[in-house]
């Protein structure tokens, strides 16, 4: 048994995640175009290795390797059928190495299908392929149900409604912004304001955002969702802006500037936070460091 109630944590402290997967597994060899949630069956090691880094840096949480989880997603490498396996396999990875006062968050991810009439998805076809996700990762183990990414606000919506339906547990909902010189809207041109407004109607416990923002362009939009919510709130920026570098992209800002923003989000509003895209088990090191 959980020794405390997740929702109980963050009354009492800021609560601290893990950092990036992906760019993590890209290290450890994973090619480009290759699908991360396999590894959780053809290398399981790996990715709890992950997970372990970043429970020994000071994360309280870490997200199952599942992002790309739902039948939709993997329906496009044919691997529909594994749906169930790659994600309760992925909670009992995490699961193994989980000390006994911390957490796994299953991790739900876009499908990356558009919602009619941008693209050709119904609201209830996602809704029901999240559902399938979440009912699998609940199943394994997992302790929480954690939504990100999401570029869209109604795929975000239909995730929320699908994980409800699959469980009882907390749920996070977090969307991805983009910083215009008119504030902050995701790709789809919603606001901050639309955003929380849309979680608050569908009952979600934890309202966040995370990727594409560095962590300094945080700091504003914490104020900005601290102002519109009383719910608590996630925070998971990119480690700076990604540069061009031999043909890839690299991110190149320190895990000492990364915690110092990190501290200033906190103070702006954040009751949880952690890293995206370009950090690693340093950066949760450093701001295990700076929130102590
Ligand atoms: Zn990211």
């Amino acid at each position: 048994m959980r020794p405390k109630p997740f929702l109980d944590l963050i009354a009492e402290r800021t609560v601290i995640f893990d950092g990036a997967m992906g760019t993590m597994l890209l290290n450890a060899g994973l090619s480009s175009g290759a699908i991360p949630e396999l590894w959780n069956i053809e290398k399981p090691e790996v990715v709890q290795n992950v997970h372990r880094q970043y429970y020994e840096a000071g994360a309280d949480v870490v997200h199952t390797n599942t992002f790309g989880g739902t039948a939709i997603k993997l329906q496009q490498k044919g691997l529909a059928d594994k749906m169930g396996t790659i994600n309760k396999t992925a909670v009992t990875i995490a699961r193994r190495v989980c000390p006994d006062h911390a957490f796994v968050a299953g991790d739900l991810g876009p499908t990356g299908k558009m919602i009619k009439p941008l693209g050709d998805a119904e609201m209830d076809e996602l809704e029901a392929a999240f559902y399938q996700q979440a009912t699998a990762l609940l199943q394994g183990g997992a302790d929480l149900i954690s939504i990100e990414t999401m570029f869209s606000l109604q795929e975000a919506v239909a995730a929320v409604r699908g994980a409800k339906k699959a469980g009882n547990c907390p749920i996070i909902a977090a969307t991805t912004f983009n910083k215009t010189p008119n504030g902050y809207f995701t790709i789809m041109g919603e606001s901050v304001a639309q955003c929380i407004s849309a979680f608050e109607t569908e009952s979600v416990d934890i309202i966040g955002s995370n990727c594409t923002l560095g962590s300094r362009d945080m700091i504003d939009l914490a104020g900005e969702m601290r102002s519109l919510t009383t719910k608590p709130i996630l925070l998971q920026p990119n480690a700076g802006k990604p540069v061009q570098q031999n043909g890839g992209v690299i991110y190149k800002q320190t895990a000492a500037e990364f915690a110092d923003d990190i501290r200033q989000i906190v103070d702006a509003g954040a009751d949880l936070v952690g890293g995206c895209c370009g950090t690693n088990a340093d950066f949760i090191k450093a701001i295990a460091a700076v929130l102590e």
